[in-house]
């Protein structure tokens, strides 16, 4: 059995895969429930008045937000950056056209190991470079 210090309280724990320690992870669900809770009645409510009304820190519903469990509809209250290119997102961390572009790449690449033709996939490279100048106009 592995031990670990638990990264939200700082106690030792019996890892079992998780970051933080039973008590933690317990403690880490109620907040996502009241949370949780306090959107579906607040669907417009932003970070800071959620924090105020159901006393979780700002800290950890930013952290929700990346983990990608919860989504503020507020278009001005936008919190999070995706983590390539920089774009302004709501949920999780990355946005969806990197979402689908990195998707692509994945699969780009595991064709590529298997089929040991360098010259397709820079050729894919440079369709993806060129799509991205012609955006940016
Ligand atoms: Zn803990
Ligand atoms: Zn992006």
């Amino acid at each position: 059995m592995k031990v670990r210090n638990c990264s939200r309280c700082g106690k030792i724990y019996a890892y079992d895969g998780f970051n933080i320690c039973i008590k933690c992870r317990r403690e880490e669900e109620e907040e996502f429930k009241k949370v949780k809770e306090y959107l579906r009645e607040n669907p417009g409510a932003n970070v800071a008045e959620v924090s105020e009304e159901t006393g979780v820190e700002a800290k950890r519903i930013i952290e929700f937000l990346k983990q990608g469990r919860l989504e503020i509809k507020d278009e001005h209250n936008i919190l999070l950056t995706c983590e390539r290119c920089g774009t302004s997102i709501r949920t999780g961390r990355f946005c969806d056209k990197c979402t689908i572009e990195m998707t692509r790449e994945f699969k780009q690449s595991i064709g590529g190991g298997k089929d040991p033709k360098s010259v397709s996939n820079g050729r894919a490279k440079e369709r993806i470079r060129v799509t991205d100048k012609y955006k940016k106009r």
